[in-house]
């Protein structure tokens, strides 16, 4: 089975209320998946996803996909790792960071897509097959910029949703501040459900410490990306003065990357984002990088891969809910009672929506 065409779609989906997350400068309102369908000639197709935000750089994505695309014509669908090999050649010049690695990201995840669906089993089975069921935290609420009554109400109704695990971000308010807002929300979920933090890259190492401390008689399950620098040696200073468990990853691109967080073991859950680290094939390779570690991996936005590799690999933690582009998808990823299934529908059990396509389109 052999590629016949990669086709990117470019689409803008807004957001129902604008996101803060970290320091100020970081507002979303809307995400741009380029949607890259790859086409075989036995007819079995498969798709993956790239994005940018605010409808910003998405011609730039768009290109890259489409060139590096070129490369994989003809590609044995079958020959893995020579088609990861073709393509991290092939972005060499556009670089191993940034939209190099999303194209490579997203065309290496569809080739997976259609690895599985001709195999007729779930991408999770194909790739380890450990359990079928995942939990998911709601990662899309509870931004900086939320009222102390937004957090209680809404970190309430994720639990009432059958959430046993929610994401709350920090960043750009004084010490006491973030505390009581940390506090609220315990109050709302109660002590028998998980709370994390997000922190953006929001702090120096001193306040990260600082910070850190005074959240830690709230029970923290982690504290994610506490400093500026994603530097392991910063990361390992703020692990070994808190009580509070590490958790990063989410900006580091290939095994190459993750291999420096993991010898100096600077954080206690790996955070691992599908574009970044350089799709599905890397994916699985920085999982099992870091059971050598007996560390936990969690997956970063793209529910709908990442309930899949989370699913498929013995240290999957947790997966990221976080919905930005559901509505491009005929069925979209649901969690029920805390967990995300993994059905026997073949590839991802998810199809595009065609007419979703064609409405959030850019021109
Ligand atoms: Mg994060």
């Amino acid at each position: 089975m052999k590629v016949t065409e990669v086709r990117s779609t470019a689409l803008s989906v807004p957001l129902d209320r604008p996101m803060f997350v970290g320091n100020k400068s970081r507002v979303f309102s809307r995400f741009n998946p380029v949607v890259v369908q790859v086409m075989t000639d036995e007819g079995v197709n498969g798709f993956g996803i790239a994005f940018s935000e605010e409808d910003k750089r998405v011609k730039t994505l768009k290109a890259a996909v489409d060139e590096v695309g070129e490369v994989i014509l003809g590609q044995d669908i079958f020959r893995w790792e020579e088609a990861w090999a073709t393509l991290f050649e092939a972005t060499g010049h556009m670089g191993h960071r940034g939209y190099g690695i999303y194209a490579l990201s997203a065309i290496d995840s569809a080739l997976w897509v259609i690895r599985a669906k001709a195999l007729g089993m779930p991408l999770s089975r194909l790739l380890g097959g450990y359990r079928d069921e995942v939990p998911a935290y709601a990662s899309h609420k509870l931004f900086r910029d939320w009222s102390l009554d937004e957090l209680q109400k809404d970190a309430a109704a994720l639990v009432g949703q059958g959430f046993r695990c929610v994401k709350m971000n920090m960043g750009d308010k004084p010490l006491a501040a973030e505390v009581e807002r940390l506090r609220v929300v315990r109050e709302a979920v109660g002590d028998d459900i998980d709370i994390m933090v997000d922190a953006n890259w929001s702090w120096s190492v001193p306040q990260a410490v600082k910070i850190g401390r005074a959240l830690e008689p709230y029970d923290v399950r982690w504290l994610e990306d506490p400093v500026a620098s994603d530097d392991p040696e910063d990361l390992c200073r703020v692990a070994s003065a808190l009580a509070i468990p590490i958790a990063a990853g989410e900006t580091f691109c290939t095994k190459y990357e993750f291999r420096g967080l993991l010898e100096k073991r600077a954080a206690h859950a790996l955070i691992v984002d599908l574009q970044r680290v350089g799709g599905v094939t890397e994916w699985v390779k920085v999982a099992a990088m870091a059971d050598a570690w007996k560390i936990p991996v969690a997956s970063h936005l793209f529910d709908e891969f990442s309930a899949h590799l989370v699913a498929a690999v013995p240290n999957g933690f947790m997966v990221e809910y976080m919905p930005w582009w559901d509505v491009i998808y005929q069925e979209p990823p649901v969690v029920e009672n805390g967990y995300m299934r993994i059905t026997d529908a073949p590839g991802l059990g998810i199809e595009l929506d065609p007419g979703a396509l064609q409405r959030y389109r850019m021109q």
